[in-house]
């Protein structure tokens, strides 16, 4: 607000968190609540992820329809990818070649500050490596997902503290895919119900 003051928001019924849960657990810590979530938040363990992203519109010739290898997707035993995918090889997917690459969980930590520059550079030969495309993309993009994936999730759907009325919810509380963010979410609203 002016002159820096927080603004104040009131009224409400309850408060539901649907974010990362380090986020979460520092909100709360901020927050003088002293809610038992805090505790609950701080077994919860992610790993971040480098994603890189290319696309080649120059290979989409007349009867050139893929560059390079004929698998659409991989998991990968490269010391800097573990996993990679042919996103034109989707369903009803535009038919430019792109491909998305995730780094390794251990490389991703190791080089979690880098310059996101360096860090596409050495994702892009590392893909040259497993792919043997050595074309030079028309775009290429680079995005750091600091809490990408749950390592050591909650184990249990949502966290809901009827008392101060606080909820928290996400991926992180049954494992590391949408369907356990959808669950979660649920299973939240439910209990607040
Ligand atoms: C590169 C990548 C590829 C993936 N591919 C797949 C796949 O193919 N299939 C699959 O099932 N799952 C996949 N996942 C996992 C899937 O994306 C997640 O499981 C899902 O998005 C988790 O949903 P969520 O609502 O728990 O969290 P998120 O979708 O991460 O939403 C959390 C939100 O909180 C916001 N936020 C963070 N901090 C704060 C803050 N301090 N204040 C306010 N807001 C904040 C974030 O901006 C974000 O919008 C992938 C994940 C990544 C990173």
């Amino acid at each position: 607000g002016p002159g820096g003051s927080p603004h104040v928001h009131a009224g409400f019924d309850a408060v539901l968190l649907a974010q990362p849960a380090v986020p979460a657990q520092s909100l709360l810590a901020d927050s003088a609540l002293n809610s038992p979530l805090s505790d609950a938040l701080g077994h919860v363990a992610t790993a971040p992820c480098w994603t890189l992203m290319l696309a080649y519109p120059q290979a989409v010739r007349p009867g050139l329809t893929t560059l390079g290898p004929q698998w659409n997707a991989a998991r990968s035993t490269h010391h800097r990818i573990a996993w990679l995918a042919r996103e034109s090889s989707k369903p009803g997917r535009n038919v430019i070649e792109r491909w998305t690459v995730q780094a390794s969980p251990a490389w991703s930590a190791e080089h979690l500050e880098d310059d996101a520059v360096r860090v596409q550079a050495k994702l892009i030969r590392a893909f040259a490596e497993v792919t043997g495309i050595h074309a030079e993309p028309a775009h290429a993009a680079t995005r750091r997902w600091r809490y990408a994936q749950t390592t050591q999730p909650l184990g249990r759907s949502h966290l809901w503290d009827a008392a101060r009325g606080l909820g928290a919810c996400g991926d992180w509380c049954l494992g590391h895919r949408l369907e356990d963010a959808f669950l979660s979410g649920l299973e939240l609203a439910l209990a607040v119900a």
